[in-house]
């Protein structure tokens, strides 16, 4: 028929096959979990053709995936992926937090490199289904979790650069341990001015992995200067932007007394955090339903700050904490950042964090663990 729009089919649940690992490992002790070196029995994968669509999702053994050497993921990095984590709660329920912001980002990241779009719902209960299956993998201990890692490249054989016409989506999963293991360790940043992590126009705000091995190096010469992460800046006036893998917070006293709370605003530099957006939300709702240890006069800013905004309020007494907030450690405190060949010292409290990043910290672990209910933890 002619004129007639046919859509190519979309990730479908109802089409998973399973086929189980007939040789399930066992899961390491907890106390030796290192992070990201440890997998599941099950790992998800759904193909996809630009002919034919999405096709029938498979949850099977973790095993090595078969790729032609001219598939254009090892060229050109047509590449994503993103990072969430199931809790187990003391009731056994499992959850997942806050999964429908990381299909939004995935979606939205593999738009930008014209990888296929899919179903967030349609992948969430896939992955639901897959933590399911290796659910004894997830460790009892608090502060443990599973952590997801949803991958999607482009696998068409082929040289020249263009959109893929195949892709692959696969989901793997990781037991991991506390961030923290007895008592928070603030972190020492070097503001780098030598190397930026991402520029307007281009691609920092979505989840690629071409934003990550560039990272390497200028990791690796901060900690040669015995700092622990970078301090993205960028531009001639010295904006702060991410901190390592994570959102920023700064919290400073404004001359007018009140504590403020500050993060870069979105655009195309900063990545779109689930913790960020949590930090944010949380922080927002103080003024209607306050939160203990925040204080009254509590203001938040997502807007633009400079070093040198950072380096007065310091100098002034009014630089009260840094943090650092992204899925991994939830928030990590600053105490130490060097700039231009000097250390700013940041306070952060007998408890080795200062009382905004720990209000956070015991407000997101709570909605995680489900000791607070919240319509932010999806049981799978
Ligand atoms: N910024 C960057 C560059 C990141 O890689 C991450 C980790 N995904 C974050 C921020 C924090 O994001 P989230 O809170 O979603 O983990």
């Amino acid at each position: 028929m002619t004129g007639e729009i046919t859509t190519l089919p979309d990730i479908d649940p109802l089409l998973l096959r399973i086929l189980p690992n007939p040789r399930p490992g066992t899961p390491p002790p907890s106390s030796k979990l290192v992070f990201g070196k440890t997998f599941t029995d099950h790992m998800l994968t759904v193909r996809w053709t630009s002919a034919g669509g999405w096709e029938a999702p498979v949850i099977g053994p973790y095993a090595p995936l078969s790729l032609e050497p001219s598939a254009v993921v090892l060229h050109y990095a047509n590449a994503l992926f993103e990072g969430l984590k199931a809790y187990r709660s003391n009731t056994g329920r499992i959850t997942l937090f806050r999964p429908d912001m990381n299909m939004s980002r995935m979606n939205r990241t593999a738009e930008r490199i014209a990888l296929p779009t899919f179903s967030g719902p349609a992948l969430i209960e896939l992955i639901s289904e897959l933590v399911r299956l290796d659910a004894s993998w997830i460790p009892q201990e608090p502060g443990h979790s599973l952590y997801v890692r949803p991958t999607l490249i482009g696998t068409q054989n082929a040289l020249g650069v263009g959109p893929s016409t195949s892709a692959l989506l696969f989901v793997i999963c990781s037991p991991v341990g506390p961030y923290y293991k007895g008592g928070f360790k603030p972190i020492a940043l070097l503001a780098t001015t030598k190397h930026v992590r991402a520029a307007p126009g281009g691609i920092g705000s979505y989840k690629l992995a071409a934003n990550y091995a560039p990272g390497i190096i200028p990791q690796l010469e901060a900690a040669m200067e015995g700092y622990a992460q970078n301090l993205w800046l960028w531009g001639p006036e010295h904006f702060l932007t991410e901190v390592g893998t994570m959102n920023l917070f700064v919290v400073l006293r404004r001359e007018d007394g009140a504590t403020e709370l500050v993060t870069p605003p979105l655009n195309d530099i900063i990545l779109p955090g689930v913790t960020r957006d949590s930090v944010l939300s949380l922080a927002r709702s103080h003024s209607s339903t306050p939160l203990p240890g925040l204080p009254e006069n509590f203001i938040v800013s997502e807007r633009a700050i400079t070093m040198p905004e950072l380096v007065s309020a310091s100098k002034a007494g009014r630089l009260l904490e840094v943090f650092g907030a992204g899925t991994a450690a939830i928030v990590c405190p600053v105490d130490r950042i060097g700039y231009l060949g000097e250390d700013i010292i940041v306070p952060t409290g007998e408890r080795g964090m200062g009382p905004v990043s720990e209000v956070m910290y015991r407000e997101i672990v709570g909605r995680q663990t489900g000791v607070i209910p919240s319509d932010w933890a999806w049981v799978v």
